[in-house]
């Protein structure tokens, strides 16, 4: 019987339960789960803030374990098939069709009606389909990757990796560009390494608080600004000063504050490129005293503003291959000191530590002797 942390409905406490242990259909398995995840979503979910999520539901989208059992075969993307006790991670997005107009049309699988999410769209009714548990039953059709890294190194990214490595690939940087980054969470930060492992010339970052922003530094922001002490012109001439009297080449949004979308226009040159990833979850409108005005803002800027939702296999193969390279990931090992682990009865604690910002990475670690009920 695996030990699972639900959230039975929105604004609940979250609460241990233990469950049957599943039947396994045709080509699935079951993975033991060495680390999942605590990210801002988890906070949005706990709030009921998604939509489509169907409670009571197992938090936990992006995880890294042991498989366990396989019934079946289980091939990896070479067509290798995987074996019991490979160390694996999996694209939570699952059921996408490849029969869609979203699909064969657009290519934007992230946008298929069909898709559901571990952790996110699969509820407990579901089965055992989310991280924050000892065991996730992995459907048919799930698409698991060999992990080489150590599960530490892929998990101080977690969602947040693939998220920032689809977004620099929007921002489709150029060799020498200087990107900002407005945000120090998980996303401002993998952005960071990413825009230099992509070519960027120097990295700003404009974020808070001021742990977090060290965390930028060590990712290799050439400068970092904490937003708390200055105001919106005063932010614009700090990126101006840096870049010419220009802007920024190319600018991500990874806030998730829609008064940052304007700001992430105004920061940029002219004829730049403005990629917003940090507004997942609706956050609502921008406040009345942040005045858009399309004429300035936008189009005579002449402006390329891309939006950035969601991540696909390709996005997790990448991440996957770049944090298994001893070379690739060394901005990942130092953040690895970054890193709080949670026991699964500590659930409600790290999803405060991270409503709060006071973590920069949050895991649950069903293993740890805190996973145990208390009796
Ligand atoms: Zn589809
Ligand atoms: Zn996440």
């Amino acid at each position: 019987m695996p030990l699972v942390a639900v959230i039975p409905e929105p604004n609940a406490l979250v609460e241990l339960r233990d469950v049957p242990n599943p039947e396994l259909e045709q080509n699935s398995a079951l993975l033991d789960v060495e680390l999942s995840e605590v990210c801002g979503t988890d906070v949005y979910l706990q709030r009921g803030l998604l939509e489509g999520v169907p409670y009571p539901l197992v938090p936990g989208h992006v995880s890294v374990g042991r498989l366990s059992k396989i019934r079946g075969t289980l091939p990896d993307v070479e067509g290798r098939p995987f074996r019991e006790g490979d160390r694996i991670t999996f694209l939570d997005v699952h059921r996408t069709c490849n029969a869609c107009w979203y699909c064969l049309v657009a290519k934007a699988t992230t946008r298929c009606p069909q898709r559901k999410v571990y952790g996110i769209t699969y509820g407990l009714d579901d089965g055992l389909c989310g991280g924050w548990a000892q065991q996730i039953y992995l459907k048919p059709g799930t698409r698991c990757i060999r992990l080489d890294a150590d599960p530490e190194t892929f998990m101080v990214g977690g969602c947040a990796l693939p998220t920032a490595l689809h977004a620099v690939e929007r921002g489709d940087l150029a060799i020498g560009d200087t990107v900002l980054v407005l945000g120090s969470g998980p996303v401002g930060i993998n952005a960071i390494i990413l825009a230099l492992m992509r070519g960027a010339l120097k990295v700003l970052c404009i974020g808070a608080p001021q742990h977090r922003l060290e965390a930028a530094w060590q990712a290799g922001a050439s400068d970092v600004l904490n937003f708390e002490e200055r105001s919106e012109a005063q932010r614009r001439d700090w990126v101006l000063e840096r870049t010419n009297g220009r802007g920024a080449d190319v600018t991500m949004e990874a806030t998730g504050a829609p008064d940052a979308v304007v700001q992430a226009m105004r920061f940029t040159r002219d004829a730049g490129r403005v990629v917003i990833v940090g507004q997942y979850t609706d956050h609502g409108p921008m406040s009345e005293d942040v005045a858009f005005n399309p004429h300035l803002d936008l189009n005579k800027k002449h402006l390329d503003v891309r939006g950035c939702w969601g991540s696909d296999f390709s996005h997790f193969y990448r991440a996957a291959q770049i944090v298994s390279d001893s070379g690739r990931s060394q901005a990942w090992e130092l953040l690895k000191r970054k890193l709080t682990r949670f026991g699964l009865n500590q659930a409600n604690e790290a999803l405060a530590e991270v409503s709060e910002g006071r973590v920069l990475k949050a895991l649950i670690e069903p293993a740890a002797k805190e996973s145990v009920p208390s009796a």
